[in-house]
């Protein structure tokens, strides 16, 4: 969608992921600039959590993923991860080059086994690194994102530690390797309000720090709003809309859009009959040829109903699929 990065760090086009019954993303394409994070929004079931695994090429069994393009560049090296068979993706690139954090952190790891003895097994792994200098280097990561009492907490087990303190450990280890990629699942979610501000700035310092570029995504339009630099508006497995995040919040284009901005900031009994309406729509995702809001648009022309809307660049930087935005130069194209 957005061409128009002049640094650029990732380049995603006609991203598809097909199950065996259904087209769960379709045409997905992006461009990010290094040092962006790209807050990426959708209700469940708009296929966030399959894009971020697409995205890192590591989509569930039974999924397969196609795209043009599907490149990382870190400095005069450009990562096609097309390139890669799924052994190299996870010898050469994932923990390394690219690293996820995801939410519900706790299920991944071993119950019986300290936090600090899986953290040391995954850098010995990961890296070839002995394990004294996996111990040195766990403790140095646990102070860096700041772990309360590091030495005493690498030795106690998932259970002993709270909610927010097992997030910091999956982030000191997704940040060991010193990745300039990321791809975050909700890696808050399930947090009290407070710990999760705690774990965003935390994150936030580390990314700037790192020159990190990212992609997060989630549901909540605040954390978008407060730590990302753009956005990508996923409804259907299509985005409805990416921009820069002034541009977005300043002058939301498609109509999704402004239905998420009006259930997040301004809740009224208008807005629960739209989601009513809007809840009706995604029973029919896969009988829609023209439009997938047609449900709730309430600008539907005719075309909407039998063509599938282009991506119009309204400007530079802001890109919307919908058949009746104008570019700001005055034409649909
Ligand atoms: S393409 Fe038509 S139905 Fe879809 S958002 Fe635009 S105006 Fe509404």
């Amino acid at each position: 969608m957005n061409t128009t990065a002049s640094h650029p760090a990732m380049i995603v086009e006609g991203l598809t992921v097909r199950s065996p019954d259904r087209t769960i993303l379709n045409d997905i394409s992006f461009q990010l600039e290094r040092n962006d994070i790209l807050g990426l929004i959708g209700e469940t079931g708009s296929g966030k959590s399959v894009l971020i695994d697409a995205l890192g090429m590591n989509t569930a069994p039974g999924l397969e993923g196609e795209s043009r393009t599907l490149s990382y560049i870190d400095g005069d090296q450009t990562i096609r991860l097309r390139d890669f068979s799924q052994d190299a993706l996870q010898d050469k690139i994932w923990g390394k080059k690219i690293a996820f954090i995801l939410s519900n952190a706790r299920s991944r790891f071993n119950p019986i086994m300290t936090v600090g003895a899986q953290f040391e097994d995954i850098l010995m792994s990961n890296s070839g690194m002995k394990r004294n200098e996996a111990v040195e280097r766990s403790i140095e990561m646990f102070k860096r994102v700041q772990m309360p009492d590091p030495l005493r907490n690498r030795g106690n087990y998932p259970h002993e530690l709270s909610g927010g303190m097992i997030q910091r450990v999956e982030i000191a280890i997704a940040l060991a390797m010193s990745p300039r990629f990321l791809l975050m699942d909700e890696p808050t979610m399930g947090l009290d309000v407070t710990v999760q501000r705690q774990t965003l700035d935390l994150m936030d310092g580390l990314f700037k720090t790192l020159k990190t570029t990212a992609v997060l995504a989630t549901r909540d339009m605040g954390i978008v709003a407060n730590y990302c630099t753009k956005i990508a508006v996923l409804y259907h497995g299509q985005i409805a809309e990416f921009a820069e995040i002034k541009q977005f919040f300043k002058n939301p284009q498609h109509p999704y859009s402004k239905y998420l901005l009006d259930i997040a900031f301004a809740s009224n009994n208008k807005n629960i009959e739209r989601r009513k309406r809007v809840t009706l729509a995604h029973g029919a995702e896969n009988a829609m040829k023209g439009c997938f809001c047609t449900d709730f648009c309430e600008n539907v022309g005719a075309e909407c109903m039998t063509t599938r809307p282009p991506v119009i660049e309204r400007e530079r930087g802001h890109s919307v699929r919908c058949h009746k935005v104008k570019s700001k130069a005055g034409s649909a194209s």
